[in-house]
């Protein structure tokens, strides 16, 4: 059998997944959670057929390093794996790449040195990735492991839409310039929504839509993203859970300015108090919805501002592709959000974006949501970052290792 480990190693927690990649099935999954807490969380699901068991245990894990050790036992006992060095592969999330790394890339010394090199541009995300990864090279030293990158998928967007109206010594010197994120998800559900048009990827145009608590659209053009709504950061773009999204870049120096706040503080209320929360006050969309309903003008504005955000990123991308065979819809929100899909597309007629509100609201799994005289395709599309990661990895140890 050939099995990939997946990890994705966040600051207090590491979630993994375990994969027969011969049968594209999910043999083990969990999560170390709040580590470094007096009261840590194991989760392990083994995966058999249509049955799972789930086994729950409150412990102590002091550090990563405990975390994965753990995670071994359980992955042994459960009787999912007989030994890490078993592994075809691990792949670990890694969420920036910078420029560097335009795929994904077999681990060692100089890929280590090269993410600890990205930490100024994600300094909450890659330094937890790092330990996940330095981690599971003690653990496994014998095994493959490759390092799949949010950043990769977008490096193929043209100068004029990554760079910045910003000096040029500013990209030359500091790395600012937009980056994207979510790649693995968008690649993943373009690859699928090509599929489901019957179509090749390499000719196929694309809006994807990642609404997850994070949020991102892409423009992808023949399987290549073209232009992505975050930027720099995750901040930009979509209205999101917490985060603001576009925004005049004068309002940190205004508030800086008026306010007694320090930048860090503005920075903290800009990813985590804005957003749909910074609105009406829930960043969760199930209770913005539910606030809504019960009459809350705050939650309903919140969904305005959210769908409208949508719609001019639509219109923005259809401009820069030319023609769109299809718009996707992802993550918890775009898989599971009817309401929210159809207010999103409502009023897009003339660009040829017309929906079946019965299609829309009964669908499940993968499905599409367009009448039929719809010339753009809309599609809903569960991501799998976990599976695309899987595959990425076993793809660079099969091709460039
Ligand atoms: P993450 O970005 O953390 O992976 P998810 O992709 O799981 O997050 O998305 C989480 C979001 O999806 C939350 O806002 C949640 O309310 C929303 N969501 C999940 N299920 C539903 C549903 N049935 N209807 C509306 N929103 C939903």
């Amino acid at each position: 059998m050939t099995s990939v480990l997946v990890i994705n190693s966040g600051s207090s927690s590491i979630k993994y997944q375990l994969f027969d990649m011969d049968e594209g099935t999910v043999l083990a999954s969990g999560a170390a959670e709040r580590i470094g807490e007096a009261e840590s969380l194991l989760r392990h699901r083994l995966h058999r057929g249509t049955e799972t068991n789930e086994h729950r245990q409150q412990c102590c894990i002091a550090d990563h390093r405990e975390g994965l050790v753990q995670i071994g036992t359980l992955l042994r006992d459960s009787g999912a794996l007989t030994d890490l060095s078993q592994l075809a592969a691990i792949g670990h999330r890694v969420v920036h790449g910078g420029e560097h790394f335009r795929e994904p890339v077999l681990i060692d010394a100089g890929v280590v040195d090269r993410i600890r090199d990205m930490i100024p541009l994600a300094p909450l995300h890659n330094p937890a990735n790092l330990t996940g990864i330095e981690v599971a090279l003690q653990q496994a030293p014998e095994t493959p492991q490759v390092a799949v990158f949010d950043t990769a998928f977008h490096q193929s967007i043209p100068e004029p839409a990554w760079r910045y109206a910003l000096p040029d010594r500013l990209y030359r010197e500091q790395r600012v310039r937009r980056y994207g994120f979510h790649g693995t998800s968008h690649a993943y559900v373009a690859r699928q929504a090509a599929a489901m048009l019957g179509k090749p990827l390499e000719s196929t145009q694309l809006i994807t839509l990642h609404l997850g608590n994070g949020a991102s659209a892409a423009a992808i053009a023949g399987g290549k993203s073209i232009d992505t709504s975050m930027g720099m950061t995750p901040l930009e773009g979509l209205v999101m859970g917490t985060r603001c999204g576009d925004l005049d870049p004068a309002i940190p120096f205004y508030l800086a300015r008026t306010t007694a706040m320090e930048y860090d503080e503005i920075e903290s209320l800009l990813n985590r108090d804005s957003g749909l929360r910074g609105i009406c006050g829930a960043n969760d969309m199930r209770e913005v919805h539910r606030l809504a309903d019960a009459g809350d003008e705050q939650a309903r504005l919140a969904l305005e501002m959210y769908s409208y955000r949508i719609k001019k990123y639509i219109g923005a991308y259809y401009a820069a592709l030319g023609t769109v065979d299809a718009v996707v819809f992802t993550g918890g929100i775009g898989e599971n959000d009817a309401r929210l899909r159809a207010q999103c597309c409502g009023g897009l007629e003339a660009l040829g974006i017309e929906l079946d509100t019965g299609k829309n609201t009964t669908g499940s799994g993968a499905f599409a949501i367009h009448n039929t005289t719809s010339r753009v395709r809309l599609l809903v599309i569960p991501t799998n970052e976990e599976l695309e990661i899987a595959r990425q990895a076993m793809y660079c140890i099969r091709h460039r290792g």
